[in-house]
């Protein structure tokens, strides 16, 4: 593990988000991307060495509106870099965590993405990330 690459915080209202976000951080927003295969849009904030991620659904029918709609706004997941999430995929196994995505898929920022279970990990869903070079 790298770092914490981003921590991605689950939003209703994406422009409403981007306001509030860019006060409270004092930057813009430097990228917003859609990832049609989540059914997300997604807006990027720097924060020092880190990032924030704002995500809102598309439709009703993917991870984010049913997260909001059971739990409502907020901290939806933590992300670590990582060097080699093929070997880093296999080791969460091996440490009995359960995975959500074993083969990883392409997110958003240009990387490839997997989550562990939140039930594997006290309730925090966990991202892991590489960049795709
Ligand atoms: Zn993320």
């Amino acid at each position: 593990m790298k770092k914490i690459e981003h921590i991605g915080i689950a939003v209703s209202n994406l422009e409403e988000s981007n306001l509030i976000y860019s006060k409270l951080l004092n930057t813009q927003s430097y990228k917003t991307e859609t990832v049609d295969s989540e059914g997300v849009i997604t807006s990027f904030f720097k924060a020092g060495d880190t990032k924030i991620e704002l995500l809102q659904g598309t439709n009703e029918d993917n991870a984010i509106s049913k997260f909001i709609n059971k739990k409502g706004e907020g901290i939806h997941h933590i992300a670590f870099e990582v060097e080699d999430i093929l070997s880093e995929i296999k080791r969460f196994k091996k440490e009995g965590f359960k995975i959500i995505n074993e083969t990883p898929k392409k997110g958003a920022d240009n990387k490839l993405i997997c989550f562990i279970h939140p039930k594997s990990s006290m309730g925090v869903l966990i991202e892991l990330c590489q960049e795709i070079k």
